[in-house]
């Protein structure tokens, strides 16, 4: 039987999206909610101490800490190239600049693929959301995409 799991995260981080013909062009901030849903199987073996996990909570948190939080949490993350990049490439400050426009859906796909790399075999993503602000969010299924 496939089970889904999701664990839940949160970070802070800014962005501007030049070229953007509204707010968001300007530099500011969001505290972002990240929700993981894995699929699997879990472990039958009664001798494992991982048996009834499809993964380890604490293990799937490592790997979002060392793939997202640990570059992505109070980073101001900008596009390469973009004039604040340009301006700010030498500023001392947490900055993270990114191939493409920090888009809320552009970060979620860096997610996705970030994630999936890491997962263990028989472990699969099966949906990501990302959510920008309390009233919105972008959204990565498995199914949509095979
Ligand atoms: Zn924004």
């Amino acid at each position: 039987m496939k089970i889904r799991v999701t664990k839940e995260f949160g970070f802070e981080s800014s962005h501007a999206l030049q070229g953007y013909d509204g707010l968001c062009s300007n530099i500011h901030g969001h505290s972002y909610k990240l929700f993981i849903t894995i699929k699997g199987t879990p472990c039958e073996d009664e001798k494992s101490p991982k048996y009834g996990m499809v993964m380890d909570f604490a293990d799937l948190k490592a790997i979002v800490r060392d793939c997202i939080l640990d570059d992505f949490d109070h980073a101001l993350v900008l596009q390469k190239g973009s004039s604040f990049a340009r301006l700010l490439c030498n500023a001392e400050t947490k900055t993270l600049f990114v191939p493409y426009r920090p888009t809320c859906e552009n970060m979620l796909l860096d997610f996705v693929a970030k994630i999936s790399k890491r997962l263990p075999t028989g472990v699969d993503l099966a949906e990501i959301r990302l959510h920008e602000t309390a009233t919105s969010f972008a959204q990565w299924v498995m199914e949509d995409n095979v």
